[in-house]
């Protein structure tokens, strides 16, 4: 066994002596998430280089293979809290434009960021905070564009996992297809669209639906997305929506995909989700294949390179995060002020 997983064993033994005396679950999970991410080598990239998570990496990776940046001018980062992908935005495309002493204002990259929760500012990226279901927040998107189509849409959008898989990648794919509506009336014919999935047993008929709208779907896994999460990106490359294509249409043809009579223009009738005919998929490992891998723990500095490790604050801690009323609720418990028992079966709380 290597030193480094020994010292992990040994730790976590502590960890749990100290769980059995002090007894907090929450501590405890804490604890154990910290020793896991301490030695998440991306993790300690990401304070490293300034990105607020880890997730830059994948869009930095996702770029490397698809080269999703190229002529890019307006991008809309749905889902971007924290905003490690906003970042990766601001970087490769506003900040570069804004130093160029030819751009004009007028000129400069447009980033359009939304999110439920609200996230520190980031140098040209315009944020909104709402609800990428709910058809008013497509409106304002649309508001900032004024009359302009985006080249790029991301979404990293992902729901509150609850560990049954076949839930999280329903919850998920409702996710991706409120991206799409927001997609098809935001999107330039031949832009581009990046969006986490969740690999499941419908991840066929995700691809016949994207497949609908765009003439190249490739799913991706960036080196930085561990192999035992579930999670893959789709990469849609040229928008080409289906002549006579209503927007108001979407939810009626995405639920003809797979079906016996199909679609018109694209012969993703049942067969082609399984049989002989099954379509296959084209899947794709990205980031450089000698690149770190996230599924190893690599020692920390001071065990190899003779030095103290001195760990990293985070770069941005979140600035509303959800658990912060249940840690105020859990506070005044402990000090008498209301009874958590009690407010649970208050359903205002
Ligand atoms: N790409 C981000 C980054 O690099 O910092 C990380 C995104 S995080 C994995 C997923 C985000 O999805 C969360 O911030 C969450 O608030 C957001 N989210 C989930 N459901 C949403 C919804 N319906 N509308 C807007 N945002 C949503």
């Amino acid at each position: 066994m290597g030193k480094a997983s020994k010292d992990k064993r040994v730790f976590i033994s502590l960890l749990s002596l100290h769980f059995l005396f002090s007894g907090s679950l929450a501590d405890f999970s804490a604890s154990l998430y910290a020793v896991y991410v301490l030695q998440d080598i991306y993790y300690r990239k990401a304070k490293e280089e300034g990105w607020r998570a880890r997730s830059a990496f994948k869009l930095l990776q996702i770029d490397e293979e698809f080269n999703i940046f190229e002529g890019v001018k307006r991008v809309v980062d749905l889902c971007a809290a924290p905003g490690s992908w906003s970042q990766v935005l601001s970087r490769k495309l506003y900040v570069p434009a804004k130093l160029s002493s030819a751009s004009r204002d007028a000129d400069l990259p447009l980033i359009v960021a939304i999110d439920l929760q609200p996230m520190a500012p980031i140098e040209g990226v315009i944020q909104v905070q709402g609800d990428i279901t709910n058809a008013r927040t497509a409106e304002v998107v649309i508001r900032h564009f004024d009359g302009c189509k985006a080249d790029l849409v991301v979404c990293d959008g992902a729901p509150d996992v609850t560990g049954l898989h076949d839930m999280d990648e329903f919850v998920q794919s409702q996710l991706i297809l409120a991206a799409l509506t927001i997609v098809t009336h935001v999107l330039r014919v031949g832009g581009k669209f990046i969006a986490k999935i969740f690999r499941g047993k419908d991840t066929s008929l995700l691809y016949c639906q994207l497949k609908l709208f765009f003439s190249q779907v490739t799913f991706a896994k960036p080196k930085s997305s561990r192999n035992s999460s579930i999670e893959a990106f789709a990469v849609c490359e040229n928008y080409s929506p289906p002549q006579g294509f209503n927007e108001r249409d979407l939810y009626h043809l995405l639920e003809k995909v797979g079906t016996p009579s199909g679609v018109d223009n694209l012969d993703c009738r049942s067969g082609w989700l399984e049989g002989p005919n099954k379509v296959y998929i084209p899947f794709l490992a990205c980031g450089d294949l000698n690149g770190y891998d996230s599924d190893r723990s690599y020692p920390l500095p001071s065990s190899s390179e003779g030095g103290l490790y001195k760990s990293l604050d985070p770069v941005q801690p979140p600035i509303a995060p959800p658990y912060k009323t249940a840690l105020e609720l859990k506070k005044a418990s402990s000090h008498g002020i209301i009874d958590i028992e009690k407010l649970s079966l208050n359903s205002d709380l």
